[in-house]
């Protein structure tokens, strides 16, 4: 959404866009989407999340423009919002060495950029994680977070009540994790648990400023599109809500994963 990405195009009517102090300005021009390394990180439907983003800024009136870095290419650092998936372990690993080498990441979050990592992601955004054997392997750091090898695999469905800071209804989704987090003071408690495993001490996915990370599948923004709006309205500002017919196929699939959680 940077002027730096696109032409200017000529000034369009229409609301003016919330604007944040200490991040960029923002143009007309659209929502820069990146979805990082989805050859080594992207398990169970990830891709959905980029899917669900674009699609609500769509029916908002924003354009969005999305970009797919894979593993040997560098990782833009312009860009709106940042997207990581779930994986296996070796993958993960893979892809911490290669994100840590390339800092372009690091670079965005450190610019104020909306960065949302799910499981694999998650962990590879913070301070350090299990491999495959359990063997400590550094993360990124950008989320206060450390992640070790857990006892059995959490997996299965997954219900998780959101910080109210946040103003995100209840986390429906799906997990499949072998690790455990423990978060840092320079993180939050996305969610508390209240069917499932998340982070392994009664606690979901972590947050601190607009860096949000999960063990929620499902993908999580299809299931939770509360959570889609809030990243979302991170960078253009409040949105208005979307008429029920748009919100009905969502609707129908939170209730169903509720209650089979529930049951
Ligand atoms: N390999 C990690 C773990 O087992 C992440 C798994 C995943 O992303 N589904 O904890």
């Amino acid at each position: 959404m940077t002027p730096r990405h696109r032409a200017p195009e000529p000034a369009q009517p229409g609301p003016e866009r919330a604007r944040r102090p200490g991040r960029r300005r923002r143009g007309p021009s659209s929502l820069r989407l990146v979805w990082v390394y989805p050859d080594l990180l992207s398990t169970y439907g990830d891709r959905g999340n980029l899917l669900v983003l674009q699609r609500r800024a769509r029916l908002r009136g924003i354009a969005t423009e999305a970009v797919t870095v894979n593993a040997d290419k560098p990782v833009p650092r312009g860009g709106d919002i940042y997207l990581m998936g779930g994986g296996e372990d070796l993958p993960q690993i893979l892809a911490a060495r290669r994100l840590r080498a390339d800092g372009g990441l690091n670079a965005a979050a450190e610019a104020g950029a909306v960065v949302l990592a799910v499981c694999a992601g998650y962990q590879v955004i913070g301070a350090e994680f299990g491999g495959s054997e359990g063997e400590p392997v550094p993360g990124l750091g950008i989320l206060d977070i450390r992640s070790g090898r857990g006892e059995r695999r959490g997996v299965g469905e997954i219900v998780a009540d959101v910080d109210p800071e946040l103003g995100v209804p209840r986390l429906t989704g799906f997990e499949n994790h072998q690790g455990v987090t423990r978060l840092g003071r320079g993180a939050r408690p996305l969610a508390r648990v209240t069917a499932g495993v998340g982070n392994g001490d009664g606690t979901e996915g972590a947050y601190a400023g607009k860096v949000v990370g999960t063990y929620l599948h499902g993908p999580v923004l299809v299931r939770n599109p509360g959570l889609a709006d809030l990243l979302l309205s991170w960078v253009a500002g409040p949105l208005a809500a979307l008429p029920g017919a748009d919100e009905e196929w969502a609707r129908r699939l939170r209730e169903e994963r509720l209650a089979a959680a529930a049951g």
